[in-house]
This record gives C-alpha cells, structure tokens and sequence, in this order.
C-alpha cells in the first residue's frame, strides 16, 4: 500500500484529501492517504501533495514548526513523488520572478514562477480545459486560478515537460522527470470531479 500525505499547514488540504479518497474509491486503488504536520508523518509516506494557499505563510509555519528540512529532503528523494497545487507549486519552484523575499522555497521545480501573475483585476477565475492530452479523454475539465502564478519559463528543457498551457500561452501545468507535478490551478476545488487527482496517483504515485 502506497502512502500520500497532504501537507496540513496551512490551505485547501482538506478538499486535496476529498478528491484523493474519490478517485481511490472510483478506481480500487491500494492507497493511503495522511495529513502531514509532522516530521515522522511525512517520513511514512511515499508522495506528498503541498496545496494551495499562501506561500509565504506555508513557508513561513514549515520554517517554525522546523518542518522545512525535512521537506527538503523529502521531495528531493529520487524515490519520491510530489505535487505542488497554486501556493505549492510556489514553495516547490526554483525562481520566483516577483514578491520573492519571504518565500523560503523547496529549490526542486526547475522553473521561474511569476506570483499573482493575472493581477488585482482578475484575481480568480474558472478555466474549462481540454487535458486529454495528457490524461485519456479528460476534457472539459473546471479549474479554479485564484490569485494564481503561472511558469515563466522552463529552466531545463531537459527535466521539465509542459503539459498545459492558457491561450495567451501561460504554461499552467508541469512535470518534472516524471516525479513532479506542478499546477497553478487548484483540480481540488472541481466539484466532486476526481480526474485529476486519478491522474497524479496513476502517472506519479503508482508509476514510481
Ligand atoms: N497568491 C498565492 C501565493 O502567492 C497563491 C494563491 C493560491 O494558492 N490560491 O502564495
């Protein structure tokens, strides 16, 4: 049995934790899923979900709780798998291109991520996306982007795979070296709607 922790520190863990036990019960998965607040939770698990919320109050409540280290070493297990939704995929990237200095970020993404990037005006929307490019017949499939970041730039060809882009040619969706999922909108808030969460347990989780 395969073990997925969502980190509970602060954010939309629970709604991760509703749509993850969907897809297990749809698709008779042999999987576990945990809240992970803690050094030895974490340790007993084989993937972790980071979600979304605030980046710097996730990075801020890991770095107090002493959390942090062991999230480094975590999600740079080879071993492995991880997927970072909105805030998440903030605290997991590289580069931050803007309002950077009071994320303290996990160093494992290999992209540039920009912060609130569709600005005050639109600060959230709801995106109906064809995914079927990546998961089987997955389309018109609702997403949230609230406050959300979009991916800059790629800064290894090599390791990072874009899955999905917006029509202005935002990339809003990676993977890296087959282990790390990185999102900028939130498949946790889709209403009862457990496509994406199979897909990560499927392609990532039961995969490595
Ligand atoms: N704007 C938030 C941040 O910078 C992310 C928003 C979200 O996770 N919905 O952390």
């Amino acid at each position: 049995t395969k073990r997925i922790g969502v980190l509970a520190l602060q954010g939309a863990f629970a709604e991760h934790i509703a749509l993850l036990n969907k897809a297990i019960e749809d698709n008779k998965h042999d999987i576990e899923v945990i809240t992970v607040k803690t050094a030895p939770q974490l340790s007993s698990c084989d993937s972790l979900i980071i979600p979304g919320g605030e980046s710097t109050t996730i990075s801020l409540i890991a770095k107090r709780t002493g959390l942090f280290d062991s999230l480094i070493e975590f999600v740079h297990d080879p071993t492995k798998t991880v997927w970072g939704t909105c805030a998440g995929l903030i605290f997991l990237a590289k580069q931050l291109s803007n309002e950077s200095s009071l994320v303290n970020s996990l160093d494992l993404l290999k992209v540039k991520v920009r912060r609130n990037a569709f600005g005050r005006q639109a600060e959230s929307f709801i995106e109906t996306c064809d995914f079927s490019s990546f998961i089987p017949d997955c389309t018109g499939f609702q997403v949230y982007f609230i406050r959300a970041p979009i991916i800059e730039e790629i800064l290894s060809q090599d390791d990072v795979e874009t899955l999905y882009t917006l029509k202005d040619g935002s990339i809003v969706a990676v993977s890296q070296q087959g282990r790390i999922l990185g999102t900028s909108f939130h498949p946790e808030l889709s209403d009862n709607d457990a496509r994406f969460h199979n897909y990560f347990i499927q392609k990532f989780v039961l995969n490595n």
